[in-house]
């Protein structure tokens, strides 16, 4: 019974989640949170308790030492050794990884080489990566990217219409993210609900702060909305999602910033937050809608009506659909954006919906749409850490 990791380090947080393998048993899980500042905050919850510290965490060492000290301390492990395996969640993985590899000074150097792609998140791993290498030197360490499960795509899916020299030159294509996600609700999709059918075809909807829809065929990635960073698809909580390319030099052009600013502006005041001008939070924007705030109202059909189009297009893209997912923060929680999503597209695709169980089941895994539906509609909680957990599993048994 292996006790097993999962890591999700981020530039000033670590979250962590024990596993017991292959029972899937999640023994404790926490964060470590504002590392770089003298009032760091330390949390485990252990036996459904939440146990929290606030204290300096000043580097990730200090965040990693403070986790394995918590797991002796509460008696969650005798001995660290216990510990045989720990996952990385890693944003990007560019052209290099089209499944979790060893985590080790060779995958670090790549990711290294990689930070200009993802200067927020790629020091951050590597910090995660040596702090746990140094504490738990015995361990199995395992990079999974959120990129890998897309590396499957086609070409014509995955590149953009710019100069070849350009594509080839700098890797520019679509990496895509949420990858583990995506994957974690095929699979789930497909045992619960689509257990007759041989080649299923799935559109996963992973909509929570940051949003991506993935076309999935025989469970693999086909296309997916992300771009060559998080930044492109749908709408988002501030990003922008795709745009016409030229806004970028006309607002350079009327404004006088640089394409730096912009971008700034693309990534953290776009989306949701910059139409309404009030919240990135679907939760206000609802409470707005429903006062008749007109930004509001606007901001939230611009954000149904682009996932719609996206899942018109995956319809296209698989031949047909036999199952549409929902997921993560909103896609589980609001069912409010559901149902503005699937008004847009229930005439085209012939979907029966039965609303009233779109209402009623917020916060669980299960089918919303009506037993004469040609495409089942499901909500599925998502569970990165849990694919993390299982690729650890296979890693140790060799399987993976
Ligand atoms: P992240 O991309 O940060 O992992 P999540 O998947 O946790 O994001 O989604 C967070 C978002 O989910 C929040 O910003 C909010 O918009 C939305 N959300 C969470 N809970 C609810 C809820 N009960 N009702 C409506 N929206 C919710």
């Amino acid at each position: 019974m292996p006790k097993v990791i999962a890591v999700n380090a981020g530039s000033s947080s670590i979250k962590y989640k024990l596993f017991i393998m292959p029972e899937e048993k999640v023994v404790c899980s926490g964060l470590v949170d504002r590392i770089g500042h003298q009032d760091g905050i330390f949390k485990i919850t252990y036996n459904k308790e939440e146990h929290k510290e606030v204290l300096p965490i000043l580097e990730h060492g200090k965040g990693v030492e403070l986790i394995l000290e918590a797991l002796k301390k509460y008696h969650i492990v005798e001995d660290l050794s216990e510990i045989k395996a720990v996952g990385h969640r890693v944003v990007q993985g560019g052209k290099y990884f089209a499944k979790s590899t060893i985590f080790d000074e060779n995958t670090a150097a790549i990711i290294e080489k990689l930070i200009p792609l993802d200067p927020l998140h790629a020091p951050a791993h590597l910090l995660g990566y040596h702090a746990f290498k140094k504490a738990l030197p015995d361990a199995l360490e395992l990079a999974v990217f959120d990129t890998a499960f897309h590396q499957s795509m086609a070409e014509e899916d995955a590149l953009f219409p710019i100069p070849y020299e350009l594509t080839e030159k700098y890797d520019i294509r679509r990496y895509g993210a949420h990858g583990t996600s995506h994957q974690f609700l095929a699979e789930t999709g497909r045992a619960l609900f689509l257990q007759d059918v041989k080649h299923p075809r799935i559109i996963s909807c992973h909509i929570g702060s940051g949003a991506s829809l993935c076309a999935i065929k025989d469970g693999k990635s086909v296309a997916t909305s992300m771009g060559l960073t998080p930044l492109g698809g749908v709408m988002m909580g501030t990003r922008s999602g795709d745009l016409d390319p030229s806004i970028l030099d006309y607002i350079s052009t009327c404004t006088g910033k640089d394409v730096h600013e912009i971008y700034t502006i693309l990534n953290k005041k776009s989306g949701l937050l910059g139409v309404s001008g009030l919240s990135n939070d679907t939760r206000d924007i609802e409470e707005a809608i429903k006062n008749g705030n007109q930004q509001a109202i606007l901001a939230g059909a611009i954000f149904a009506r682009r996932i719609a189009d996206y899942i018109g297009q995956y319809f296209v893209r698989l031949g047909g659909a036999d199952l549409i997912i929902f997921s993560a923060g909103i896609g589980e929680n609001s069912d409010y954006f559901r149902e503005e999503i699937l008004k847009r597209v229930e005439e085209a695709l012939n979907l029966k919906i039965d609303y009233q169980k779109n209402k009623d089941l917020n916060h669980q895994t299960a089918l919303i749409s009506k037993e004469d539906s040609p495409i089942k509609v499901a909500i599925i909680k998502t569970d990165e850490e849990l694919m993390i957990a299982r690729d650890l599993e296979k890693t140790l048994n060799g399987t993976l």
